[in-house]
């Protein structure tokens, strides 16, 4: 046996020793689950199994770089390398074996991703073909008809069953949705494109043919999977398909944990999965390596309301005299002051900024507080929230290897070409056909007799595909960099505030010069896309250090030695717009505790008494805000309460925070 076992406890090698068969590891967090799945692809590895034959699905693609880094520097101790373990998303590995498989589903090798807003664009457009937009009575909102889509082939379930228990107002336009949605899919097989959904529904496909399942299921050993509570069904039905000839799974996770219901991942896959795989051995941790006793204590009372639970209490070695702090400011701009004194002092006392971080329910709550970092110099990361791929011009910029890729992406060629001067829509729709008459070569808008307006333009486009295609689908750099000096001075006309953009632009560069292959970068920029380091970050002589702020959601599977949850309001934790039902309200639980066991040594929970209506554009007045309600009679008994604002001080008792208005905000805030 390798003398690294010695870094685990019995259970967790057990686990990670486990000689064969589906094995399901429950537990609640920092137990670790994470230490356990690295551990045992190093010990996979060190008995022999081809490192090309594992698969290690995980949430982001840092997680898997992260668990394969720590897996071979255990294996390097030994002869064998961790280089060829097939590591990524559940997309970014179905993306992976779609390429390899295309054919055998129908798809062209060379198809392109379309992301939710490309996704949204092309229901639109086809929305508007099938005059849809000039009824009289409102048609559903483009977004709306998307997840309406997306809920139906997820589930499997008929459209007429999905609207009216989910969205029974858009009951009476079934029959202009159906017709909508099979228009869509013809669309996105013309024009060889694939939805975020499609890749797993695909992947899917590709194993309902049991000889194909064998195949492609056998190229994998061993499969294991973290943060098991947060897939979805289909994740759960491609596992079963994976694993027809063989049985070697482990999934690790903690349904304490599971925050993402709404996307419809369903926590029910980890309490069936010994039905789903007979024989699984079922392994419980209960040890928590992570937190300081306080900080557990509160984090098991605050979990106890739960009203559904399969995991137990967690309890700790570490001890500690210091209770979690809640901390009652009176306004959001001193929540921010404390938030950052604290960190400094932490900062002198030696923990450094990367390992501090700041947490919020949603990704503006940081607005106030960014703000507040960039005028005191100190520099920070931020993650979650909108994504660096979601910012117009980056994704201008992809469009162009989109095209250079899957020259029948339409989508791709609209954008394209709405950044030239004298092209309108219907202009831009005839390029799109003249290229594909000229068999897809993007060189051939140079012969595109366009209006004289457009000449210049188009010209200057063609130049650039000149000098790209011959480059063929290797150094995407260089393409990126050729493509940025055709798009610069557009995008130095287009947009608002260009210097602070341009970072992402370099960034972009930057990161195409990681890859050698065109395709790759495309995948992985669009299926894991970099989170946004932001626009106004980081003074360059502390750039080697800096505070971590992060939504709730962008945190999981992470610890920092402090950690600082704000804005612990109601109306904000829970968010109001999830709290309809019991369900929901248990997610935003979920989600508190996952806030409070990312802390080590030091937790911090803040919340302001007054919200200035500028957080709601009402007016000049203010309202009162209430503690987040998770933070019930017994929880508050495990924290030291400080008292910056004293609740009497309300002077208007009558004007209590108003939800609604805060959706007001966050109705602007999706245009933004
Ligand atoms: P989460 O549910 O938050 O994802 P997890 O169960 O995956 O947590 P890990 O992140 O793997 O937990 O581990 C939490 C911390 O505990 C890490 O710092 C890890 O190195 C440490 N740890 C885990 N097991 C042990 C052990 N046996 N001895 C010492 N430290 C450990
Ligand atoms: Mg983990």
């Amino acid at each position: 046996m390798p003398q690294w076992l010695d870094d685990l406890n019995a259970e967790q090698r057990a686990a990670v020793t486990h000689g064969g068969g589906p094995l399901l590891v429950v537990a609640g967090a920092g137990t670790g689950k994470t230490k356990t799945l690295a551990y045992r692809v190093a010990y996979l590895i060190s008995q022999g199994v081809d490192p090309g034959c594992i698969l290690l699905l995980t949430f982001t693609r840092r997680a898997a770089q992260e668990m394969i880094e720590r897996a071979s520097t255990i294996v390097a101790r030994g002869t064998s390398t961790t280089g060829r373990v097939w590591g990524g998303t559940f997309h970014a590995i179905a993306h992976r074996l779609l390429r390899l498989y295309a054919d055998a589903v129908g798809i062209g090798r060379e198809f392109t991703v379309l992301d939710q807003g490309d996704a949204e664009s092309l229901i639109h457009l086809i929305r508007h073909e099938m005059g849809l937009h000039e009824k009289e009575k409102r048609f559903p909102r483009k977004g709306t008809c998307l997840a309406v889509y997306s809920r139906c082939v997820n589930s499997g379930e008929d459209l007429k069953h999905v609207l009216e228990r989910d969205f029974p107002w858009c009951d009476e336009w079934e029959s202009e949705l159906r017709e909508l949605f099979r228009r869509y899919v013809v669309r996105k097989q013309e024009r060889n494109v694939l939805d975020y959904d499609d890749l797993l529904l695909y992947w899917m496909a590709l194993l309902d043919r049991p000889e194909r399942a064998a195949e492609i299921g056998g190229r994998f050993d061993h499969i294991l999977v973290d943060e098991y509570q947060d897939t979805n069904i289909v994740q759960a039905r491609i596992l079963r398909g994976m694993r027809t000839t063989r049985q070697d799974i482990m999934v690790v996770g903690d349904d304490a944990q599971s925050i993402y219901r709404f996307r419809g991942a369903t926590v029910r896959n980890m309490l069936d999965f010994p039905k789903q795989f007979s024989g699984a051995t079922v392994i419980k941790l209960e040890q928590n390596y992570r937190s300081v006793t306080p900080i557990l204590d509160t984090a098991n009372l605050l979990i106890a309301g739960a009203s559904e639970r399969y995991t137990k209490d967690l309890w700790s070695e570490r001890k500690s005299d210091e209770l979690p702090r809640l901390v009652l400011c009176k306004d959001p701009s001193e929540q921010d002051d404390y938030v950052i004194d604290r960190v400094l002092r932490h900062y002198e006392e030696g923990i450094p900024l990367r390992r501090q971080a700041i947490l919020f329910r949603a990704s503006h709550l940081s607005d106030t507080l960014e703000v507040e970092l960039v005028r005191r110099n100190i520099p920070y990361h931020k993650f979650g929230g909108l994504r660096f791929l979601e910012a117009a011009h980056v994704k201008d910029l992809l469009a162009f290897l989109r095209v250079l890729e899957n020259p029948r992406d339409e989508l791709a060629w609209f954008r394209i070409l709405d950044l030239l001067d004298g092209v309108g829509p219907t202009t831009a729709s005839r390029i799109v056909e003249h290229v594909e008459q000229a068999g897809g070569d993007p060189r051939a808008v140079r012969s595109f007799p366009g209006p004289p307006a457009a000449r210049v333009g188009l010209a200057d486009l063609a130049q650039v595909f000149d000098d790209v295609v011959p480059m063929g689908a290797k150094n995407p750099e260089a393409q990126v960099e050729r493509i940025r000096r055709f798009y610069d001075p557009i995008f130095a006309r287009t947009y608002e505030n260009p210097a602070a953009r341009v970072r992402d632009l370099i960034s972009l560069e930057q990161i195409a010069s990681g890859y050698r292959s065109r395709q790759q970068f495309l995948a992985d920029v669009q299926l894991d896309p970099p989170t946004s380091t932001s626009e106004l970050a980081a003074s360059p002589y502390l750039d080697e250090d800096w505070l971590v702020l992060s939504t709730i959601h962008s945190a999981k599977g992470c610890e920092w030695d402090v950690v600082y949850l704000i804005h612990a309001a109601d109306g904000f934790l829970p968010s109001d717009l999830s709290t309809g039902s019991q369900e929901e309200i248990e997610e935003e639980r979920r989600l508190a505790y996952v806030a409070l066991t990312r802390a080590k040594d030091h937790l911090y929970v803040t919340w302001p008494l007054r919200y200035y209506h500028k957080w709601y554009a009402l007016g000049d007045g203010h309202s009162y805000a209430q503690l987040c309600r998770f933070f019930t009679k017994d929880v508050l008994a495990s924290v030291e309460e400080v008292a910056l604002a004293r609740p009497e001080e309300k002077d208007d008792p009558g004007s209590f925070y108003d939800p609604e208005a805060d959706i007001q905000q966050r109705m602007r805030d999706m245009w933004e």
